[in-house]
């Protein structure tokens, strides 16, 4: 342990060392590069929230208002662009709310950048509504929540300084993820609606000019008998080759109304030469895949009554999936497919049992690591773990952020990172208001940026002072923050 302290001290003198250096003509930094995220940020369902593009790492979050923002960081010169507004966020409140319950929260970006060099973001709803048409994919349950699931697209290659709105995808859409292959086409997946609505995708070979109209993937539906509605919660992302990986979660609901329950891990891939799909096994699949259907077919991991959540799914080089999901309060657990079986599931992080989240690196079926936030027992941290006997045992390799407090929010792995720049995630909230700080982290630590620079939010701390806006009573909150609970996701 003193060894790893000693380690962590002399790591961080040389980068601070190194730092400085690098920055002494430009003043002081900071390890962050704005101040002006809002409420929750980024998750990793939302993805990717970041994608490195011919020497500049682009960047998607929520802002003020719930909106969309673009950052940029330029590998060369170290010189960051932005924040700059992409997309007006239709959920977004005026002036923004000081209670973090007064938030819609699921209308933050995902974004790509196609072979061309456009950057496209995918944000602004949480199910849509009613005025926008029938939902095909979702039941009425499903409207309520609002927005309108918005594609935009820079007006140039490599500069976020202008966008345009491309109307070519559905308004009903959730928790956007992009997926693009080798030879340029584009998958966008979501969810075509709210917890009660099915996991679709939009497929684009035009570089997201058109996208064909939704395919449905993950089957919500009314139980045959009783109350219970199946519903699901699902993470794509590209596989070995010309495949997409999905894994993803059952959320038993109720109708009417809404559970918090998510249980069991699922696996399964589509072959982007014919759009089938297909098992760990190899056996192909009928899509959209129904609970029955999935539980006989697709299942990882039977949860029994605890929970489970959604993690990140990456492959080996013979492209056997590699899972990690969330077990409990929020503990990571790890599996992957041997080839004719899942291996049982182990916790990463031993002893410690909530608030964990991140993604992971598959070197290969022995070699994977994972970069992971720990925010449980009032701190949070960020390290490296890794096995090297394909799960089995796993080891902490190094911290690269620690603050205490908790709250912290992390990003899926930015696409096609470079090892400076490989996620982004935001620092936890400070008392008063719901702006944080963002941060870029490399596989040292935390990419710096000039002081004079990174301030965004004066403008929005004036109004909230002028309108005399307070977080409301403890108790009303948690009063309200059950009452959101009750219906939401
Ligand atoms: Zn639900």
């Amino acid at each position: 342990m003193k060894f790893l302290n000693w380690g962590l001290r002399l790591a961080k003198l040389l980068l601070g060392g190194a730092v400085l250096a690098g920055s002494a003509d430009r003043g002081a930094c900071a390890d962050y590069f704005t101040d002006n995220g809002f409420g929750n940020p980024l998750s990793t369902i939302h993805h990717p929230s970041g994608e490195h593009y011919k020497g500049s790492t682009y960047i998607a979050y929520q802002g003020p208002h719930e909106d969309a923002y673009v950052c940029a960081y330029n590998h060369a010169t170290k010189k960051w662009t932005g924040p700059l507004l992409a997309g007006i966020n239709p959920m977004g409140k005026t002036p923004d709310p000081v209670d973090n319950s007064e938030l819609d929260n699921h209308g933050k970006p995902a974004m790509m950048v196609d072979r061309n060099g456009f950057i496209h973001l995918a944000f602004g709803a949480h199910g849509g509504n009613p005025m926008l048409g029938r939902n095909a994919f979702g039941t009425s349950a499903g409207f309520g929540h609002g927005g309108k699931l918005t594609h935009i697209v820079s007006s140039h290659p490599e500069d976020i300084s202008s966008w345009r709105i491309l109307e070519n995808i559905s308004p009903f859409g959730t928790y956007p993820q992009f997926v693009q292959m080798d030879d340029g086409d584009i998958y966008l997946f979501y969810r075509h609606g709210t917890h009660q609505s099915d996991w679709v995708y939009q497929k684009s070979s035009d570089d997201g000019l058109t996208f064909s109209r939704p395919v449905s993937v993950l089957k919500h539906k009314l139980q045959a008998k009783g109350t219970l509605h199946d519903a699901w919660y699902a993470w794509f992302a590209k596989g070995l080759g010309d495949t997409i990986t999905t894994s993803y979660i059952y959320h038993p609901c109720s109708y009417p109304g809404h559970t918090k329950d998510r249980l069991n891990v699922y696996y399964m891939k589509m072959n982007g030469a014919d759009d089938s799909w297909e098992n760990a096994a190899g056996e192909k699949l009928t899509i959209p895949v129904t609970r029955e259907y999935a539980d006989r077919k697709s299942l990882i991991f039977d949860s029994g009554k605890d929970r489970c959540n959604h993690g990140t799914c990456h492959v080996d080089q013979e492209g056997n999936p590699h899972v990690m999901f969330r077990h409990g309060a929020g503990q990571v657990r790890y599996t992957r497919w041997t080839g004719s079986s899942w291996t049982q599931p182990i916790a990463v992080i031993p002893g410690e049992g909530a608030g964990q989240d991140g993604d992971m690196i598959v070197e290969s079926t022995a070699d994977v690591r994972m970069l992971l936030l720990n925010s449980g027992n009032n701190r949070n941290e960020v390290a490296w773990w890794r096995t090297s006997d394909g799960g089995r045992t796993w080891g902490k390799e190094k911290s690269i952020f620690s603050k205490p407090g908790g709250g912290c929010e992390m990003g899926a792995l930015i696409e096609n990172f470079t090892t400076d720049a490989m996620v982004v995630f935001s620092e936890g909230r400070v008392p008063g208001h719901l702006y944080r700080k963002m941060v870029l982290l490399g596989k040292e630590g935390p990419v710096q940026r000039p002081d004079a620079e990174v301030s965004h939010v004066q403008k929005q701390l004036d109004v909230l002072k002028e309108s005399g806006a307070k977080p409301a009573p403890k108790e009303d909150r948690a009063a309200k923050k059950a009452r959101k609970k009750a219906d939401d996701e």
